[in-house]
């Protein structure tokens, strides 16, 4: 079959904060580059992120990247890559100043400099008190940053395919990334993007659960890429479920307004955090204030007929603060819940929100996999960033506004590794196998002409249904054991089924469609890695785990301080070390080597 091709040095799936990062590095170096993206560039969820990016400036309280590091290492509960960590937060002050003089628009101190406000688990001097650490666009942060980002992106002639659906990752018989294949969704027609780097900045799949606060189209298309083409996925049991979503509409409510001062109470009015964690009370990192408001709920003390919401109160803070910095999360609370915040609390659940695993890379962007003796060799040619990557600096828990620091640091490295990489005649152009876009052709085969199979939306409700009592905010033993039959009872469904429009232009059947396969690549990942995991770190709580002296609250260093290692072949699991050596060993924060809690 005759398919169209397109060549170019680098070609970046997805035009969210970390492929517009990563776009600008290579389209400024003069490399020819097209991003890929299902949907206008700014509407890419980062357009969503509300809270601010983290950066230890110390604008409005004394701040240094050291206790930075140290928070993103507690947050992760060990879990996170040191070097990759310490690079985050070493280069935060310079990736958020050079966006600034982009144009992105902060909120500024009356000095001048930019605003920072305090966030879940950003602290001072150790964990002692919190600190203003999120440098913010009133509530509107990554709307801000992407538009930006995207201009910048203009000014510099990245070249945009704006609703093309990457399907497939291409290889050749030696392991090396070549591209991608990827359906035009105007014509419906199949292409390939021939590279000598491609970068995968997908963003998360928050979509295989029920109640989640990501949009639509984010459904793990790169994870799911990734793993049908033998990649494995890097810590999957790890999902952040953000502790204010709007109840009911799963809409999210920004941690900027617990931040701001709001505070979370039960049906008695009663500030419940203060007994959970009574330093940082209602700023507690957020696997800990969720599990806190699910306890609450769980015990009765929810509020509401059902009891099955707590309530986010922002009545004591000054109207005049709420429609400054908190505009948007008022339209939100009146149009999704019903109430004024200004006059009446917000009732709010603990809602799916945040992948902390993915494509597993290194802290410069290179996709990094087992091969021989060394747990971490780079797959030539394949870079990854942004939250469809695992760097590891979420570890077990990510962080609030750690995820647009993230997509910046990271978007930026992975560019920069391509460019060196490219520079160093590393990457020519290798030739495509012949069978480059076999896989690609077989799955719509499939879809037109299959007959009597299920409806996409049923197999997919039932995913997403499965996912949210089968590994959500608490995970049961049992549970779990049934989550995996269950999900592969699903995956099994989702190859028989049928679209009723087969017609090509504008075929949004189609799409959804292909977008479930990666869904499922996801979701049963999610729920065989944490079957696995005998143990409770960061978001991941079994109630099978002891909480003790020896391993305190379920954790269980001896056994599990390691990553996951996902294969979609045979659901094969292995495991590799967590890098607990900082990038410069005199620099490391003198409390991570003390290991201080
Ligand atoms: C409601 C909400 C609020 C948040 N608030 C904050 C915050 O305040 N601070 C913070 O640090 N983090 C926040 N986060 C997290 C953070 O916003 C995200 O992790 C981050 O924006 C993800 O960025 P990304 O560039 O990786 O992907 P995204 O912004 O999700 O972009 C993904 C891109 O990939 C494209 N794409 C995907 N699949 C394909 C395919 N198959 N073919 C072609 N293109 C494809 C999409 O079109 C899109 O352009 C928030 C998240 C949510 C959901």
């Amino acid at each position: 079959m005759n398919i169209p091709k397109h060549t170019f040095d680098a070609v970046i799936v997805g035009a969210g904060g970390a492929g517009l990062r990563a776009a600008l590095q290579l389209a400024e170096s003069g490399l020819k580059t097209a991003v890929l993206t299902k949907v206008f560039p700014t509407r890419s969820h980062t357009v969503a992120a509300q809270g601010g990016v983290a950066a230890s400036l110390g604008n409005s309280t004394e701040d240094n990247w050291h206790w930075h590091m140290y928070d993103t290492v507690k947050g992760s509960d060990w879990l996170g890559d040191q070097d990759a960590i310490e690079f985050m937060c070493r280069r935060a002050n310079e990736v958020v100043v050079e966006l600034e003089h982009y144009g992105m628009p902060f909120d500024r101190l009356d000095n001048g400099k930019i605003y920072q406000r305090p966030f879940g688990g950003h602290s001072q001097n150790y964990g002692q008190t919190p600190v203003s650490r999120s440098c913010a666009a009133a509530d509107r942060t990554g709307h801000a940053m992407l538009h930006a980002l995207y201009q910048r992106n203009v000014r510099a002639n990245t070249h945009f395919y704006v609703e093309w659906l990457a399907l497939d990752l291409i290889r050749d018989a030696f392991g090396n990334v070549l591209g991608v294949t990827a359906l035009e969704m105007e014509t419906g027609e199949v292409a390939i993007f021939h590279s000598r780097a491609t970068i995968f900045a997908t963003g998360g799949a928050g979509r295989i659960y029920h109640s989640s606060t990501n949009a639509f189209i984010n459904t793990g298309d790169g994870c799911g890429m990734a793993a049908r083409a033998g990649i494995p996925l890097e810590d999957m049991e790890f999902w952040q479920f953000h502790p204010t979503g709007v109840a009911g509409a799963g809409v999210l409510i920004t941690e900027g307004v617990r931040g701001e001062g709001g505070i979370l109470r039960n049906a008695s009015g009663e500030r419940f955090m203060e007994r959970y964690a009574p330093n940082l009370k209602d700023l507690a990192s957020r696997d800990i204030v969720s599990r806190a408001m699910t306890t609450e709920i769980n015990e009765g003390r929810g509020c509401g007929p059902d009891k099955d919401f707590v309530l986010l109160d922002i009545t004591h803070l000054a109207p005049e603060t709420i429609m400054k910095r908190l505009p948007g999360i008022r339209e939100i609370a009146i149009r999704f819940a019903g109430v004024d915040p200004i006059r009446e609390p917000i009732p709010v659940v603990p809602t799916c929100h945040y992948q902390m695993g993915g494509i597993p890379t290194n802290y410069k962007g290179q996709v990094v996999v087992p091969a021989s003796d060394d747990p971490a060799t780079p797959v030539t040619g394949f870079y990854a960033a942004g939250e469809c990557a695992c760097a590891s600096v979420h570890g077990a828990n990510r962080l609030g506004t750690n995820s647009l620091l993230d997509l910046l640091v990271f978007g930026k490295s992975a560019g920069e590794s391509v460019v060196e990489d490219i520079e160093a005649g590393d990457l020519p152009l290798r030739p495509l196998p012949v069978d480059a876009a076999e896989r690609s052709l077989a799955r719509i085969d499939r879809l037109d002409s299959q007959t009597n199979g299920e409806s996409v939306y049923e197999v997919g409700q039932d995913m997403r249904r499965s996912m949210q009592k089968h590994a959500g905010v608490f995970r049961f033993a049992e549970l779990l054991r049934e989550g995996v039959m269950q999900i592969n009872e699903i995956a099994e469904r989702a190859r028989h089924t049928e679209i009723g429009d087969k017609s090509k232009v504008w075929n949004t059947a189609r799409v959804e469609a292909l977008e479930l396969d990666n869904l499922i690549e996801v979701a049963r990942s999610t729920i065989v890695s944490a079957e696995a995991r005998r143990e409770s770190r960061g978001a991941h709580v079994r109630d099978d785990a002891p909480d003790t002296p020896e391993f305190p609250n379920g954790r269980n260093d001896h056994e599990w301080l390691k990553h996951t290692l996902w294969y979609s072949d045979g659901d094969r699991l292995e495991y590799k070390p967590v890098n607990l050596k900082p990038l410069e060993e005199d620099t490391r924060p003198i409390a991570l080597a003390k290991r201080i809690y």
